[in-house]
């Protein structure tokens, strides 16, 4: 077995890791550290589309052994692999900050985030995924969940780890082997992660190649894939459903999100921490989550005050700066693309009219200036209709719009071809009402963001924010097809003449 070595020392090169081997790759790629865009936190191979071919190959070799070995042993290899992960976290932590940007402490979430799902998946594989046999007056039934074959992961570049992780846990529990792409803007943990938790597997049952589009495309059509797990944007979404078409093949799609919050005409204020928490919900990695309040809609008895107190609280604990120090809260975003386009909604902003605030302390002017690095902005008086409300940003700027009573919140929330999650703040009772009546696939009440994120229940979209859910219970039977073996005690239908 081959031995994967965390180095510390930058920058670095991973490898794709297919049928139980690292493979070298003929070329590589430079990941820049987007907070000191000169350096390069590591390089990442750029794998071909025969690699890819040859991963799911070995995938789909693997199978057939892996899907009829027994789940205590899936389960004892899993928990080796996550405490191997588990060792390794500070390590690993300091190079996905360096990779990706984010602040050491948004780092740290993401890792817990990633153990905890995956001890998650691993405490209740048994629970989940084991056959039950029930009898009663009418017969007995067998229900067994089947794996589904070989899964195509593909994750995006905002929160890699996690995202990785949440699939290949329960994928593999279940009987499943699996081909992981991660995304090119944040390839370099992840893939150090998947070789990890690979090494605790036969070869094959896990693998990983690196790429752009092309090996997605090739994740996603290839007819031995039987199940393909996507997180991304809705644009890449509709292309996976067109390429899993021809083979009907199961798929899960955690999309986008342009995730309202409402402020209710019971909101307080003047609770500070309440203040902090929906700052921080709004520029926790840098506004580069899909599950984050981008649209801001206030009650407008309180929307004067509200501002005035938003601005506060935002200049008070919005501190951008090196991701490695303790005090900063917000890192450069991820890659010049997506900065230069929440510039252009902020620009597009400006040319309509809105009032444009930049929020935050920045406590090196020249490293700043040098990175990818953005004020948290946001945007007063915007049109209901404006690119700053209707397209997802994703990035660190947020609007901040009016309403008049319960119903206009509602219907201005649900004015989204997207639906992921949402948050109301208020009075708790009168919140979980107005919940009631949104359109998303989680509502958090008096918080949002990762804050509201509880692992032990299904997470993921409506409308076009996505099909299935991950995290929970529902998440863990998204690996697996149920089979019913019926023996019915009245075998003939009661009318057929005799
Ligand atoms: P993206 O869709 O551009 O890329 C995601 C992944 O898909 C990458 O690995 C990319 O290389 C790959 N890809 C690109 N084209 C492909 C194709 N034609 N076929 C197959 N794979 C292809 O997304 P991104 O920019 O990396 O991430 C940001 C988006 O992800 C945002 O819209 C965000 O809301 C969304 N997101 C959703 C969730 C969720 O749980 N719903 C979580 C995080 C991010």
């Amino acid at each position: 077995m081959t031995e994967v070595t965390i180095k510390t020392e930058t920058p670095l090169t991973v490898n794709a890791y297919i049928n139980g081997e690292i493979v070298e790759s003929e070329q590589h790629e430079p990941r820049e550290n987007p907070a000191k865009p000169q350096e390069t936190a590591g390089y990442w191979p750029l794998n071909s589309v025969d690699d890819a071919k040859r991963a799911i190959d070995a995938a789909d070799e693997a199978f057939k052994s892996w899907k009829k070995t027994d789940l205590n042993e899936r389960i004892e290899r899993m928990q080796k692999a996550i405490d191997k992960v588990r060792e390794n976290q500070n390590d690993l932590v300091k190079l996905l900050s360096e990779e990706h940007g984010k602040p050491l402490y948004d780092a740290e979430g993401e890792m817990t985030v990633s153990l905890m799902f995956m001890q998650y998946a691993v405490d209740n594989a048994e629970r989940v995924y084991s056959e039950t046999v029930n009898e009663d007056d009418r017969g007995k039934n067998v229900l067994r969940h089947e794996p589904i074959g070989v899964v195509s992961a593909i994750s995006p570049w905002n929160y890699p780890l996690a995202l990785s992780t949440e699939k290949i846990a329960p994928a593999l529990l279940a009987g499943n082997t699996m081909v992981l792409k991660p995304s090119p803007m944040a390839p370099l943990t992840v893939t150090l992660v998947t070789q990890l938790i690979a090494e605790e597997f036969p070869a094959g049952v896990l693998n990983i190649v690196n790429g752009e589009a092309e090996i997605g495309i090739e994740l996603t059509s290839n007819e031995k894939v039987r199940k393909i797990a996507f997180t991304g944007g809705t644009a890449t979404g509709r292309h996976i459903m067109k390429s899993a078409a021809d083979t009907i093949k199961n798929i899960t799609l955690e999309l986008g999100g342009n995730d309202p919050a409402i402020f209710l005409e019971d909101f307080d204020v003047n609770d500070e921490a309440a203040m902090r928490r929906i700052v921080i919900s709004n520029f926790l990695t840098g506004g580069q989550i899909c599950m984050i309040a981008k649209r801001m809609y206030v009650h407008e008895s309180i929307y004067d005050e509200f501002v005035e107190k938003y601005m506060e609280a935002a200049n008070k604990w919005l501190r951008i700066g090196d991701p490695t120090l303790e005090e900063t809260t917000v890192g450069p975003v991820n890659n010049k693309q997506q900065l230069e386009f929440v510039q252009e909604l902020i620009e597009d902003s400006r040319q309509n009219g809105y009032e444009i605030r930049e929020v935050g302390k920045v406590a090196d002017e020249d490293f700043f200036n040098n990175g990818y690095f953005m004020y948290p902005t946001v945007v007063l008086g915007a049109d209901y209709d404006s690119r700053v409300v209707a397209e997802e940003q994703f990035g660190p700027v947020v609007p901040i719009l009016k309403f008049r009573d319960d119903e206009h919140a509602i219907e201005l929330a649900n004015d989204s071809e997207l639906g992921l999650t949402s948050s109301v703040w208020g009075e708790e009772e009168h919140a979980i009402e107005v919940s009631r009546h949104i359109e998303a696939g989680v509502t958090m009440v008096n918080t949002a963001a990762i804050q509201g994120l509880d692992i032990r229940y299904p997470f993921g979209g409506v409308k076009q924010s996505g099909i299935g859910r991950e995290y929970g219970e529902e998440g863990m039977l998204e690996y697996v097809d149920s089979h019913v073996i019926n023996i019915p005690k009245q075998k003939d239908l009661p009318h057929i003449p005799q």
